[in-house]
């Protein structure tokens, strides 16, 4: 009887973890979880790694006349909408109302054709140089920006 006893108390008592020294048992194991996005990205490990996505795992994308410099429009890309944008030469945008990806002139003619693309300073941002076909915005205006001013009170430097 002794015996079962102290076979039954023994088995359920927690091991201490292996290979951990007392000291600096807290620190390492914890770090790895987290840092998961990156993997199944369409894009070079290194451009998936900078990009700083929001919640919806979108990037703002500011996209300009490579000539004029003209802002154009902004709109909004995933991992995939990048890649198709930066492999194809053709903008790929995601859309956040419809859940889907766009190519910018497939319904209205009104194609960019890519020039270069850059990722901004902290990862959120990118620019899209293109040469726009016709107008950029829906509306039919040539930049989404063209008579939409608002009234501001100017500054002046010094
Ligand atoms: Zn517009």
């Amino acid at each position: 009887m002794g015996t079962r006893l102290d076979l039954m108390s023994e088995q359920p008592a927690p091991s201490p973890t292996p290979g951990s020294t007392p000291g600096t048992a807290a620190g390492t194991a914890v770090g790895t979880a987290g840092s998961d996005p990156v993997s199944g990205s369409p894009l070079p490990a290194e451009i998936a790694a900078a990009l700083k996505r929001d919640s919806a795992g979108l990037v703002a994308a500011i996209v300009q006349q490579h000539d004029t410099h003209e802002v154009l429009m902004l709109g909004w890309m995933d991992d995939e909408a990048l890649n198709r944008t930066m492999t194809t030469g053709r903008v790929t945008f995601f859309s956040r109302s419809r859940q889907e990806y766009w190519r910018k002139g497939d319904t209205s003619g009104h194609v960019q054709w890519v020039k270069s693309v850059a990722l901004d300073c902290d990862g959120d941002a990118l620019l899209v140089r293109v040469d726009q076909v016709g107008a950029a915005c829906h509306t039919g205006t040539r930049t989404c920006f063209d008579g939409r001013s608002l009234d501001v009170v100017t500054g002046t430097a010094g």
